[in-house]
Formats: structure tokens, C-alpha cells, sequence
């Protein structure tokens, strides 16, 4: 089976501005050598501290910048291959949720024009069956459809993630790439955008890419959780496993400063544990 995403020796290093004339421009390494296959439906977690280089990776991933080093593949095409003709094609099968949905969408847009937003990019359907589109998906989401005449500042934080949900299903595509999707929100809307993530993913049947500094949301979310440290994968295994048997001291030494779950919780659904798990990161 072909992997949803292959990357490849991946690594992009930046130059900082020289100090003095005579000096070398020092090079950042913000990603090194990272190799991985993420199987269809596959929930893939990437965690890291901030500045361990989570949002140099998804750049490239999403095509939005080049690797200095290896190659990225989304469904068997490498998305870097020069010239760059299959953009437009990854723009559709890969979709991103950003992570502050206040800066994220446009004011002055009507909510229906930003979920319809990516058809219109694409010139997928007609206006008709755009706006049937866009009723359908903020209903999927969680939202009346009359939301679709409303402007963002009309929604609370919560509500804003789900109509940022809603534009990212709009082109149907393959893989949902969310960067600290929750990370703007109160801790008790928290567990309802995971919850609708989770109900999404399952049922348009996605490939998610995660990521997040916060170990505690990945856990409820992924399949499978790449600790990144200094742009490096420093370690790649099966939640519950890294959760259980953690291999690398980087990787124990992040989960040192997650609260302690309730044995008692195990068989809970990922909302309920997530609710637990956040509140009681917030005490
Ligand atoms: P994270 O998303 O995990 O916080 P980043 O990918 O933003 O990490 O950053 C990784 C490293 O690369 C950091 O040291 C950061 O300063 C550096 N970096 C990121 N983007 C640039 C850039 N455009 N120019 C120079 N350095 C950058």
C-alpha cells in the first residue's frame, strides 16, 4: 500500500544574518534527516518543545516550502519535483487547520465564503452546489446552516475551529494537517474541537497529521506520536506504547511533566479522558 506521506531524509537548514562581515553566516538546522511512511488513516502525532522545528516540517509537507535535504512524497508524487505543476492537485488532497482560527480567517468574509473558499480556488462545482456544499459541511461540523450569512466575530473560539474544519473538508481531501489545533482554546472547549476532529477523521476518512507541544492531547488523538527534539525525530512509536515504554530520556523526560492519568480511566473515549487529562493540566 502506497503511504499517504513518505518522507525521505528530509532536512531544511536556515542561514541567520552574520554578525560581522568576516564571519561565516551560522546555519540553523531546523529540520535534520527525518525519515517516515504515514499509512491511509493513520493519525500521525508529531510533538515537540517549541522551536524543535514542527512547523518547518509542516511547511514542507504542505508544500508551502522546499527541503534542503531528502525528498516528501503524498501519495507516491514527489511534491518538490521541479517544476512544481502538481500544487495545485496537493492544494486539494491536503488541507490545513491552523492553529489561532481569530487570525486565521478573514473578517470581512461571510462565513459560507470562507468554507467555500478552497472550491473557488480550485473552480470545483457551481455556485449552486457550493452553497449546498458549504450547508452540509456546517452541519457536519456542528453549526446551523444560517451560520453561512454570519461574520466570524459572531462565533466564540470554539465555534470559529469548527467553521475552520468546515473549510478544510470542503475540497474532500486526503489528509487533515492540524498544528496546535486546540492550543487557542479554553480548556473546556478543548475536548469538544478534539472530539469533532476525531468524529471527522473517522468519518470522511482521513489521514490526519498532529501536531502539538502538548503530549497530553496528542496521546487522545494519534495512532502513533514522532517526538521531535532539535529537528530530529528522536523517537517514533505506537501511542500507547510511548506512553507505556518510553525508549528515549528526551521522550521521558516530556513525559515527566505530563499529570499522571487515573489507571481507572483506560476504556474511556478519547472527549471524556481529554477533558480529564486537560483539567487537570490546568490545576
Ligand atoms: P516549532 O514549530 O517546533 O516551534 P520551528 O519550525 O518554528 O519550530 O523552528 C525551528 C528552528 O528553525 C528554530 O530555531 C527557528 O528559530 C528556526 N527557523 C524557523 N523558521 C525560520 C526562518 N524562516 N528563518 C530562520 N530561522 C528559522
Amino acid at each position: 500500500e502506497t503511504p499517504t506521506i513518505s518522507l525521505r531524509g528530509v532536512g531544511r537548514d536556515f542561514h541567520r544574518a552574520r554578525t560581522r562581515l568576516t564571519e561565516r553566516p551560522p546555519v540553523v538546522h531546523a529540520v535534520r534527516d527525518v525519515t517516515v511512511d504515514i499509512a491511509p488513516g493513520e493519525r500521525f502525532g508529531i510533538v515537540g518543545e517549541s522551536g524543535s522545528g514542527k512547523s518547518t516540517l509542516l511547511r514542507m509537507i504542505c508544500g508551502l516550502d522546499r527541503p534542503t535535504t531528502g525528498e516528501i512524497l503524498v501519495e507516491g508524487t514527489p511534491i518538490h519535483a521541479s517544476p512544481p505543476r502538481r500544487l495545485g492537485w496537493l492544494r486539494q488532497r491536503l488541507q490545513l487547520v491552523f492553529q489561532d482560527p481569530m487570525s486565521s480567517l478573514d473578517p470581512r468574509m461571510r462565513v459560507g465564503d470562507i468554507v467555500a473558499e478552497p472550491l473557488v480556488g480550485q473552480r470545483i462545482g457551481t455556485p449552486a452546489e457550493r452553497r449546498a456544499r458549504v450547508a452540509e459541511l456546517l452541519e457536519r461540523v456542528g453549526l446551523s446552516a444560517d451560520a453561512a450569512k454570519r461574520y466570524p466575530h459572531q462565533f466564540s473560539g470554539g465555534q470559529r475551529q469548527r467553521i475552520s474544519v468546515a473549510r478544510a473538508l470542503a475540497p474532500n481531501p486526503a489528509v487533515l494537517v492540524a498544528d496546535e489545533p486546540v492550543s487557542a482554546l479554553d480548556v473546556s472547549v478543548r475536548a469538544q474541537v478534539l472530539n469533532l476532529l476525531d468524529e471527522v477523521v473517522d468519518g470522511f476518512d482521513l489521514t490526519l497529521v498532529f501536531v502539538s507541544h502538548d503530549l497530553s492531547v496528542v496521546r487522545h488523538v494519534c495512532d502513533r506520536v514522532a517526538v521531535m527534539r532539535q529537528g530530529e525525530f528522536v523517537e517514533v512509536a505506537p501511542t500507547e506504547q510511548l506512553y507505556v515504554d518510553a525508549q528515549h530520556p528526551y521522550t521521558r523526560q516530556l513525559l515527566a511533566a505530563v499529570p499522571r492519568l487515573d489507571a481507572a480511566l483506560a476504556g474511556r473515549t478519547a472527549t471524556e479522558l481529554a477533558a480529564r487529562t486537560l483539567a487537570a493540566t490546568e490545576e
